[in-house]
């Protein structure tokens, strides 16, 4: 992996929080005294466009994943990564480079979705990719600690979760159980899209929480500084289950 100096993600370190943040999770990011002896036998035995160096900044990670969704639209899949030379290389600490807060939808698996592998991204899922105290601890856990320079907002076509929760929000009748959250937490989407006519209010409403969520998480008191020094970006998307393609709605930083 790129084991060289990586100065913007190493910028933000402190041993402390790593190790407390390390703790909490039972997680181990690499620190200063990193994995980079382990990177170079990956990189010899897999000299795929993944197994090179990891992209560090936000506009480098964001290609990376767009050209993996590519291939996986068309279906010339590289799988990178995903060798048990990897599965070795980071068996002790990670450094994913990206972090992706998708929906739990059983068709839109992020590893997959952008022809990644072991170790190369932080993967949260929740149903309708909403997010709550719990949720937003796990997506700063990557840029807080190690530097992780992308997050990418997932929105996907045809999701179950936001088409529940907006007849339930437009019909005023509760979802059964903790489901009922998930709908309290997209109300802001739904609130925003009743202003106007749409031919598909619940793909209007799917955009729509993508970009809000994204604007929410680009507020988040852990992520803002980052953001604001560039060493963050945070991307809002959509995911076509009719193409397999990936749209960047906003937020996608300059190259
Ligand atoms: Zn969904």
């Amino acid at each position: 992996m790129g084991s060289v100096s990586q100065p913007q993600r190493r910028a933000v370190l402190t041993g402390g929080l790593v190790a407390t943040a390390a703790v909490i999770t039972g997680c181990s990011t690499k620190t200063d005294n990193g994995a980079a002896s382990k990177a170079s036998p990956v990189a010899a035995a897999s000299p795929s466009a993944s197994a090179a160096a990891p992209p560090e900044t936000p506009s480098a990670v964001l290609k990376r994943l767009l050209e993996g969704n590519e291939r996986w639209v068309k279906g010339s899949l590289q799988r990178p990564n995903q060798g048990v030379d990897r599965r070795e290389a980071v068996d002790e600490e990670q450094d994913p480079y990206g972090v992706v807060v998708s929906c739990i939808d059983s068709r839109v698996p992020p590893e997959m979705v952008f022809d990644t592998g072991i170790g190369d991204l932080f993967a949260i899922r929740t149903g309708g990719q909403v997010v709550a105290p719990v949720v937003t601890g796990s997506i700063e856990y990557g840029p807080v600690t190690s530097g992780t320079p992308l997050i990418v907002v997932l929105g996907h076509q045809r999701c179950g979760a936001v088409k529940a929760s907006y007849k339930a929000l437009k019909e005023r009748k509760p979802l059964p159980g903790d489901l009922q959250s998930i709908a309290e937490a997209v109300r802001p989407a739904y609130e925003a899209i009743a202003k106007a006519k749409h031919d598909d209010p619940v793909d209007a409403m799917v955009r729509t929480h993508a970009r809000q969520t994204a604007a929410g998480l680009r507020r988040d008191p852990a992520l803002a500084p980052l953001v604001k020094k560039g060493a963050l970006a945070v991307v809002s998307a959509y995911y076509s289950l009719d193409t397999g393609r990936v749209e960047v709605l906003d937020g996608a930083p300059a190259a």
